[in-house]
Order: C-alpha cells, then structure tokens, then sequence
C-alpha cells in the first residue's frame, strides 16, 4: 500500500471527511482500508472551486495542458508497480491484468496529449470567412465503475483536461483507492480546482449528475443507472457521454481450427474474470465444430489458475464485491434450476474470497437467464448455429449493442458478417483492441457517445461558429 490515507482532492487541497466508506479486498473478504466519503458539502466546494478554476485553465494554452497531461502521465509511472499492487488488492484483478491497466493509464494520458482539434475554416464564401473552432463546456463531471477504475477515469480526465475543461471525479465506492491516490498526485501538477476527486455513494453521483453547475456527465456503468443519469441530467440539458452495458456475441464460423482458437476464445470472454463490458458473454459456435470447440474450451479452461491476485501464477482473481458474486451465484442456480447442463464450473464453494469457477453452459435457449443478462462474471453459454442468417438475427437479438466478434478465415465473409452486427466495434478474430485514437461507443441500449479518438476529444467542446466580412 502506498502511504498516504487517501484524502479526496477538492480546491487543491487534500480533504478528510468523518463519514468512512470501506473498501473490502476482495481476494480475502476482508477490510483493506477505509476513505472518506464525500456529502454535499464537499460536492459543492468541489463543483464551485472547478467552475472558478474553469476561467484560468480553458485560456490556459493547448500546449501547456498537453504538457500537464504528461506530468500526470509520469507520476503514475514512477509509482507504476505501487498502482500496480493497489489496484490488485482494491479491484481483485491478477496482476498481469492490473499491469495492463496501469501501463494503459500512462499510454493513454501520454498519447492524448498528443491530440489537437484546430480550428478550422469551413468556407470563404459570400458570408465571409466561416470559422468552426472548439470550446470546452465548463465542469465535467466523471462516473467510474469498478471493474476498470483507474483506466476509466483516465479516459474521461485526460480528453477533459486537454480540451480546457475543469474536472469532478466520482469512482465507484468499491474501488476508490487508486483514483483517490492518482487526485493526490495529480495536485502537485495542476492548478488547484482543475481536477477533483470524490469518493461517495451513488447518492453522491445522482448529486453530481443533476448539479445545475456541471456541464458535462462522463458515465461508464450500468445501463440502469446510465438511464437514470441521462435523466437527471436533463435539468440544465447537461452533455451526456454513456458507455453502458453489453451482452457482445461472438460468432465463431465452421472453417477455424477447434484447438488452436479455444485459448483466443476462452480470453475474449474470461479476461478480467468477465467483468469487462466487452467481454464476449453469448459464444455462438457452428454446430459442424461446436463439439471440438466446447471441448477445446473444456480443456482450456481446466488449466487456468483462479486465486489471490497477487500470486504470481494467478491468472483470473475474484469477482469485485459481494453484490455482484451475489448475482452471478443467483443466475448459476437459475441455470441449474433450469435444468440445464453444465460443460464447466456452475458450483460455487463459498469461501471468503469472491471466487466463481469458469462456467460453461451447454446450448441454452436464447431466452434463458444466462443468454438474455449480462452475467458480469464468469459465466458463458455456448450456443450452437446452423447458418449465417439465423447466428446474425440471433447475435442481433439483444437490446445491447457494445461489441461483437466474428471468428473464420475467410476475411471477406467475416467482414460482411460484421457489418451486419449492430454493436459499436466489432472485432475480426482478435478481441478487446483498444485505442486513444480509436473511436469506442456503444449502439443501442449500451451507449450514447463516444470515448477516444478526435471524436471523442470534440465531445468535451461545443463547437463554435464565428462568420464575418469586412464592413
Ligand atoms: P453502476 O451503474 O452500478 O455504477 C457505476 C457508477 O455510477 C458508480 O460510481 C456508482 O456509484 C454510480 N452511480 C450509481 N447510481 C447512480 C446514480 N443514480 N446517478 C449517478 N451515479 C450513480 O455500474 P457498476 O456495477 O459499477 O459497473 C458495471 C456495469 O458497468 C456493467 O453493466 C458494465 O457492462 C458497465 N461497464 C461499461 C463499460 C463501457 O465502456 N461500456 C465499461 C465498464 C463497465
């Protein structure tokens, strides 16, 4: 644990707060540590000194934010292996996972420092010139869950800061600790106000979400609460980005090789222990190779080591909180009640940790519990397809439009199968590419908006018109 209490960040200053949230590791059950936890009086100082900030750091020049970005960049990254092991113990991840979400936070920060959105003339016409610039909105205030705490946070900060925009930070009051640490840091480098964090309830993100004073909502969660954000957004018709839920398919077609797939297969869908919102949760397999392939997966899955996430040979740790083990053993016994069949896992041991095993369900109906939700945990039907027009209709079947993935040699087919898939990435025998400059949003019930790439830049500005000619 790195040493600091984990003060919320408001004004520049490091703030203690009476009220206590607790953060449970989730690999023991037990108590890690615990935070203050942020009510509205802390909100409102915090939204009050951003939007006073505001002033000073939107007329602050593109290339010293930029240069801001970096610094931020490189105090993660001298601290990069105590990121590394909080992020563990607060998330449950294995640390080969954790590493990539650190790495990835440095990367991001450092490459979107890298981004510029020019104003441009649109045209010189009979109206004069016609310039088209971008203006930041004001306060944004950013929602984090907790399956990539840190890494989504730095998605919504670093567009927000570059394009001149002063920050309010809620994480997840599971996995707080890592931004509490990262709002520490960050108040060495930038003015005070520009950047807040606090911790909190989601009483406090509703605050947050209807606060007259907040611009902008960046949101990554549920579908449930990303509506109820878009609602209580409405008052002062505040910008909403939403990156909600999914249930992706993936379609593996009759010409891959059983064998050498499964492995691809098994991570596209298990990384993280599936609480990924891009995990692969409904695994359409062609009924030519769907024995092979769930027999592949079997054999795959039998090998990979569950546990403590700090262990060195750890490779998926626990489920992040009690809420969310509770609802995966309550879908497990819905399969089970069911009556259907298990190639996999679908008994739980309860211990202290938050342990599930690897569970593979054999061909379900699509209206089954474990097809229809989102299961957030480890726990994938495999469904057999016989053609291609039924597995698009049924891969299409979902109120979710997040990501999909198509499996075969044939590029060509693949493609043509992919564009036919209504999700917001779809990935061709590959999984989980990501990118600063690379659009990522979800159709559908899983989003509104867009994160990363210029796009996803220019959604932290109103654009501005400005025509003119001389007298
Ligand atoms: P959640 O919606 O319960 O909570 C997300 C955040 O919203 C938390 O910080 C929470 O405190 C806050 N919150 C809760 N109620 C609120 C309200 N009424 N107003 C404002 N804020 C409120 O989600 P979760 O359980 O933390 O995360 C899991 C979900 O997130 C899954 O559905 C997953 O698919 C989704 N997710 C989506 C993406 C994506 O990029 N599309 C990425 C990761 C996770």
């Amino acid at each position: 644990m790195p040493s600091t209490d984990f003060p919320l960040s408001i004004a520049g200053h490091l703030v203690q707060t009476p009220q206590r949230g607790e953060v449970i590791n989730p690999a023991t059950g037990e108590v890690l540590v615990d935070y203050p936890m942020a009510g509205r009086q802390e909100l409102e100082t915090a939204v009050q000194c951003a939007k006073a900030a505001f002033a000073s750091w939107s007329g602050t020049p593109w290339e010293v934010r930029q240069a801001k970005l970096v610094e931020l960049a490189d105090l993660i990254a001298a601290r990069q292996e105590q990121f590394t092991r909080l992020l563990t113990l607060e998330q449950g991840k294995a640390s080969s996972g954790a590493e990539w979400e650190i790495g990835g936070c440095i990367h991001w920060l450092r490459e979107v420092a890298q981004q510029t959105l020019p104003q441009s003339v649109a045209s010189e016409g009979e109206q004069g010139q016609v310039l088209c610039r971008h203006v930041p909105l004001g306060v944004v205030g950013a929602i984090t869950p907790w399956n990539f705490p840190l890494l989504l946070a730095v998605w919504k900060v670093a567009p927000a800061l570059l394009t001149g925009n002063t920050v309010v930070v809620k994480p997840s009051p599971y996995t707080p600790l890592c931004t509490l640490w990262f709002g520490e840091l960050a108040q060495r480098v930038l003015p005070p106000g520009v950047l807040n964090i606090v911790a909190g309830g989601n009483e406090l993100g509703q605050w947050l979400t209807e606060h007259p004073d907040v611009s902008k909502i960046a949101f990554t969660g549920s579908t449930a609460t990303g509506s109820r954000v878009m609602q209580s957004a409405a008052g002062n018709l505040k910008r909403v980005t939403l990156e909600l839920g999914g249930n992706d398919p993936a379609i593996v077609l009759p010409d891959v090789d059983p064998k050498s797939i499964a492995e691809k297969l098994f991570w596209a869908s298990f990384q993280n222990s599936a609480q990924f919102c891009v995990a692969t949760k409904r695994l359409f397999i062609h009924e030519s190779i769907y024995d092979e392939v769930a027999e592949a997966l079997c054999e795959y899955a039998a090998g990979v080591k569950i546990g403590n996430g700090l262990e060195a040979d750890t490779q998926l740790g626990p489920l992040q909180n009690q809420m969310q083990y509770d609802k995966v053993c309550d879908l497990i016994e819905d399969t089970h009640r069911a009556g259907l069949r298990f190639l996999a896992g679908g008994t739980v041991v309860h211990g202290n940790g938050y342990f599930i095993p690897i569970t593979l369900v054999d061909n379900p109906p699509d209206d089954a519990r474990c097809v229809v939700e989102e299961a957030f945990g480890p726990v994938l039907p495999l469904l057999k397809y016989r053609d291609v027009e039924e597995v698009i209709a049924r891969a299409n079947n979902t109120e979710y439009g997040l990501a999909a993935s198509v499996w075969g040699r044939d590029l060509a087919q693949a493609q043509a199968i992919a564009q036919r898939l209504e999700a917001g990435t779809v990935w061709i025998n590959q999984v989980h590419q990501f990118s600063p400059h690379i659009a990522f949003g979800g159709h559908k019930q899983s989003g509104l908006g867009i994160e990363n790439a210029l796009e996803g830049l220019a959604e932290y500005t109103n654009v501005q018109t400005i025509m003119g000619r001389p007298l």
